[in-house]
């Protein structure tokens, strides 16, 4: 069974003599220039990659898997809802959805999360805006069972820049960005200012507790989707990770 995917899209301009027709790429951002001198074009329309022809082999290392289905198995989609500060443990390798899965499986990830949340962020409905550098992110929402010790992901959630700069609160401080991240908070939330400082003290405190001890990652609604994840890093990379998130 062939693993290209064909897509009908209609095309505004009605000039590239194009069939309708699109053979789907999924290309990674870092992979692009590689695809693109093997003859992969781009539809900024569908933000995608395309094979402007059938029988390409040399675009086949870009044929899509599969679609991940737009609920993951198990995936609890009422998860931690609104927006708050929410720091990943520096005792967890998996900081970052993107860093921890095959780059192929990041791009078809990425195109369900912002598709099924119609291109919006889910929290508080800000589309992409390039001159704001404001972008669509995957946010991961994780449940933290103490007595067992276990992390389990329970939902990928479409967040802006705005809203991840806050979930990442340590990130945000390190790199300028607080008073910004600060004031998205309050805008979405309706916090005070001293709301806002005591619910960030508050996240950071159960981030040093949570940082003490190991924790077990249940990824099973990736890869019960048969989403590949990479390797855990190495533990001074895990380090070097968790200071970057602390500041
Ligand atoms: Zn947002």
């Amino acid at each position: 069974m062939t693993a290209i995917m064909e897509a009908t899209l209609v095309s505004k301009e009605g000039t590239t003599g194009m069939a309708g027709k699109r053979l789907w790429l999924d290309v990674s951002f870092s992979q692009k220039d590689q695809a693109k001198a093997h003859g992969a074009r781009w539809d900024p329309k569908a933000r995608r990659w395309y094979a402007p022809r059938t029988g390409m082999e040399a675009l086949q290392p870009w044929m899509p898997l599969p679609d991940v289905p737009d609920l993951l198995p198990g995936e609890d989609r009422g998860f931690g809802d609104g927006l708050f500060v929410d720091l990943v443990p520096s005792t967890c390798w998996f900081t970052n959805v993107r860093t921890c899965v095959d780059e192929r499986d990041w791009e078809r990830l990425r195109r369900m999360i912002t598709g099924r949340a119609g291109r919006r962020c889910e929290v508080c409905g800000q589309g992409e805006d390039r001159d704001a550098r404001r972008w669509l992110e995957a946010h991961e929402r994780w449940d933290y069972d103490q007595r067992r010790q276990v992390q389990s992901l329970r939902r990928l959630v479409c967040l802006c820049t705005d809203c991840h700069t806050v979930t990442h609160m340590g990130h945000a401080q390190i790199t300028g960005k607080s008073a910004q991240a600060v004031a998205h908070l309050r805008h979405v939330t309706g916090m005070s200012q001293a709301e806002a400082e005591e619910h960030i003290d508050v996240a950071f405190e159960v981030w040093s507790l949570r940082s003490q001890v190991p924790w077990t990652l249940d990824l099973s609604i990736l890869t019960d989707a048969g989403v590949t994840l990479r390797p855990p890093p190495d533990a001074a990379e895990r380090v070097h990770e968790a200071n970057r998130q602390l500041g």
